[in-house]
């Protein structure tokens, strides 16, 4: 049985986090295992405070194995550069860990073969803030229907992976990129993470490992 990361020494945790790493490169839990140039497990630092889940790679990800590399990613420095952050600080990981062909949105099946994945990453890595950024990352990780035109900017403490964690539903970038409305709201939104990130350290609360709700993942696009 695996040991619940908590009992894992925080050095342990870094070396666990890379291990996985390792094995997801080879994953073949889905068709994408067959169309992806390679696997974006994610990068940051590992013991980070503030985690960002986005959707899933993209054409530039998928060739550079690396998260947010496109114009998106440039758009999540400059509103990490604003609340004086940068990636070194924090962890950038998608819900599906390869490229759908063309961009297309996950399916269900996809995310539901990939998302041990993503629960062991939050549990490894313990942050105590998770930034979903659109649709996918917020509905799975929220274990809600609800779209991330209602509850962007609204905080939410739940479970994931087995930890505590303020969950942080934020716009997708890529879509905000387009739309200038959405662009000042997900700039606002972004301005309380420092306070956020203040008051899960304020308020750490512990609660038994326990594997979240696993809800159908609905499938409603970006926003
Ligand atoms: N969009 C995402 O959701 N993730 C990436 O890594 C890049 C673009």
């Amino acid at each position: 049985m695996r040991e619940p990361s908590a009992a894992l020494p925080r050095l342990a945790r870094v070396d666990t986090l890379h291990a996985l790493g390792e094995q997801v490169s080879g994953c073949t839990r889905c068709r994408l295992a067959q169309t992806r140039t390679q696997v974006v497990f994610g990068v940051g630092n590992p013991h980070a405070d503030l985690m960002f889940v986005g959707e899933a790679p993209g054409f530039h990800e998928d060739k550079q194995g690396l998260p947010f590399v496109g114009q998106a990613g440039k758009l999540l420095d400059q509103l990490l550069a604003a609340i004086g952050l940068d990636r070194s600080q924090v962890y950038v990981a998608n819900v599906l860990k390869c490229r759908p062909p063309g961009n297309r949105d996950p399916a269900p099946d996809e995310i539901e073969s990939c998302e041990p994945h993503l629960f062991r990453q939050i549990e490894l890595i313990e942050p105590k803030v998770v930034a979903t950024l659109g649709n996918f990352a917020t509905k799975l990780l929220s274990g809600k229907p609800t779209g991330i035109t209602r509850v962007h900017g609204v905080e939410q403490e739940t479970t994931v992976g087995g930890n505590r964690v303020l969950l942080y539903p934020l716009y997708h970038p890529a879509a905000a990129l387009y739309t200038p409305r959405m662009l000042d709201v997900l700039k606002q939104d972004f301005a309380r993470i420092p306070e956020l990130m203040g008051r899960a350290v304020e308020v750490p609360e512990q609660e038994p490992v326990s594997a979240l709700p696993s809800e159908p993942a609905v499938q409603l696009g970006l926003f």
